[in-house]
């Protein structure tokens, strides 16, 4: 045991895992190293561009790692992006602060992770906030917030960019989506996330820069002695004590740095917040997950937990675009989320039986796909759970971005519950090896529909005044090619050959009692394990209507109390 040593090791510096090191960190007499394979992107432009949305796709901080053909979904493969940086992924995606619904968070407990709902995550979603009141140039441009939803004193800076599309837009727009039967949410961030919204973002607005997870929780606190960053290298798998412990017991972490492969030590717990592509990965390497996968590659079995890697839940994004008959300056952050109800009006019971009637089909398929790895009984417990809230809670059924922009007026859009479920694993015990990654897009008809009818409605809404006289002609798909009397084949072609991952994969270590599928108990500790975590978007157990920062930041910090309680620090 001659390599560094250190109380906590963290494996993976980004959105998670810094707010795990701060949090452990800021009592003195505890060390903590966090090992990440990426570097600062703090003068990256591509990073730092409030406008630069995009530009860090495909450069060395994209992780851009490739799925398995998707024969749901046209067969091709897809990208996944993750930022390899401090910082993680909070450094290239779309910075959009949008929490989550309520009783999404609420049904955590209900399926057994006790202290896990709304009103106990809700003060850790304000502790790592620093809310910016808008300025009245922003409040006339459609900024607006409920003062009591926010934190004012955490790290995380939160508010709007310096420029918001003109003022005459968001009243157009409501107008429009009015008719359409969607009511404008003054701020979504209250567990109420319905409706038409100008919602805040990741930005420190004062310097018109982006703020990410290594802005909020490393740079300022890079110069405590007890926290180190190690960049540039790689976990390859977690060092177990040979003693012989009823629970597995880690001892360090396997890394590969520029200079080779060494061991860092620690002497209380090895946390994981690589991601969800990449911490089960770490699990399996580790000997930790299905025998049977882990039996093919010689990897020896620590820890018996067939799900690891499983579950896997992404979402898929696609756009209709428009010719615009004004020129926008200024970042837009428009979205609507419509429900169930507003999507489908009269024929959202139709849908709803639909849905009712195949999900028992659905979770045979999940169960068969992952020959058995899950069972049919958790993953319907799981599809029920989802049914009732598109359907009894009307949850938010899509999110829809408006991006109007210089000459052109498009929009983004993703279903926000899909029923697939994919899995990522090893094909290889050496870690350098890219995983398997199978989101199944598209396995189930109904997340195919799904797609359609959200870009029928987004349709619909471009056709309606006030919002058709901003437009012109329709680029993406465009009326020539799916004109309105096109067919659901037709449809269903078009957005197979147009999506793409929403890059929002949760769920493959998901926090769930160990006979529901579960990974991490409600500490997020694996079972079986003495002392390693995952925290990190793989413990989400289901999909959010938000997107995911928030409330991984909010995850993480709850998470950092309970290892501080645990260790009394
Ligand atoms: P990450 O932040 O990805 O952190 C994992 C870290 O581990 C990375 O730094 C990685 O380099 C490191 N790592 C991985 N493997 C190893 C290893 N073996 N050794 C050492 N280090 C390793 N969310 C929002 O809230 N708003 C948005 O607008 C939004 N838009 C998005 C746009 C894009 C393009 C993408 C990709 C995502 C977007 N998301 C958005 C989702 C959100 O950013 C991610 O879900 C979230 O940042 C993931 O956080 P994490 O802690 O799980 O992992």
């Amino acid at each position: 045991d001659s390599g560094p040593k250190y109380d906590f090791v963290i494996v993976g510096g980004g959105t998670s895992g810094l707010v795990i090191a701060n949090r452990l960190s800021e009592n003195k007499a505890i060390t903590v190293a966090v090992i990440e394979a990426g570097d600062s992107v703090f003068n990256n432009p591509n990073v730092t561009n409030v406008f630069g949305y995009g530009r860090a796709f495909g450069t060395h901080i994209d992780w851009a790692y490739q799925t398995e053909d998707q024969e749901y979904a046209g067969g091709s493969k897809q990208i996944m992006r993750a930022g390899k940086a401090i910082g993680g992924t909070s450094t290239i995606n779309g910075m959009s602060y949008t929490r989550a619904q309520s009783v999404q968070v609420d049904a955590w407990e209900l399926f057994g992770n006790k202290g896990w709902n709304w009103d106990s995550l809700f003060p850790y979603y304000q502790k790592s906030e620093m809310f910016q009141i808008p300025i009245l140039n922003q409040i006339s441009r459609g900024a607006d917030y409920y003062i009591t939803y926010h934190g004012m004193n955490g790290p995380l800076k939160v508010g709007w960019p310096t420029e918001i599309t003109n003022r005459t837009m968001l009243p157009a727009l409501d107008q429009t989506f009015n008719q359409l039967g969607v009511t404008f949410n003054r701020d979504v961030n209250g567990g109420s996330m319905v409706g038409l919204t100008s919602h805040p973002n990741t930005v420190n607005s004062e310097e018109n820069v982006r703020e990410d997870a290594a802005r909020a929780y490393y740079w300022p606190y890079q110069n405590r002695s007890n926290l180190k960053i190690i960049t540039n290298t790689s976990a390859n798998k977690i060092i177990w004590s040979s003693n012989s412990h009823s629970e597995a017991t880690a001892v360090g972490v396997e890394v590969t740095t520029a200079h080779g492969v060494e061991t860092i030590y620690a002497s209380k717990e090895v946390i994981l917040s690589a991601g969800s592509l990449k911490s089960p990965v770490l699990l399996e390497l580790s000997g930790v997950g299905n025998p049977d996968i882990l039996r093919k590659y010689n990897i020896p079995i620590k820890v018996n937990i067939s799900t690891v890697g499983e579950n896997l839940q992404d979402q898929t994004n696609n756009g209709l675009s428009y010719q615009g008959t004004e020129f926008w300056l200024g970042s837009p952050t428009f979205s609507v989320l419509p429900s169930a109800n507003q999507i489908y009006g009269n024929n959202v019971s139709n849908v709803a039986s639909y849905v009712n009637s195949s999900m028992a089909e659905y979770a045979k398929v999940v169960s068969n796909s992952s020959k058995g790895a899950v069972q049919e009984a958790n993953i319907l417990a799981a599809f029920k759970l989802q049914y009732d809230l598109i359907f009894e809670s009307q949850v938010p059924f899509a999110e829809i971005v408006l991006l109007p922009i210089a000459d052109s007026f498009s929009s983004e859009y993703w279903p926000l519950l899909p029923f697939s479920r994919g899995s990522v694993h090893i094909k290889s015990a050496n870690a350098s090896m890219p995983a398997s990654i199978n989101p199944n897009y598209f396995m189930f008809k109904q997340d195919l529909d799904a797609q359609v009818d959200v870009a029928r409605f987004i349709r619909k809404a471009f056709m309606t005044a006030p919002l058709s006289d901003f437009v012109g002609d329709e680029y993406t798909p465009g009326m020539e090619n799916l004109p309105d009397s096109a067919s659901d084949s037709q449809w269903d072609d078009w957005v197979k050959s147009n999506y793409r991952s929403n890059f929002h994969p949760v769920g493959t270590a998901s926090m769930l009692p160990r006979n529901m599928g579960g990974v991490v108990s409600p500490e997020l500790k694996v079972y079986g394990t003495k002392n390693v975590r995952v925290i990190d978007a793989s413990v989400l157990p289901f999909q959010l209507c938000g997107h995911l920062t928030s409330t991984l930041y909010a995850v993480a910090e709850k998470a950092a109390d309970m290892i501080k309680k645990q260790y009394r620090l």
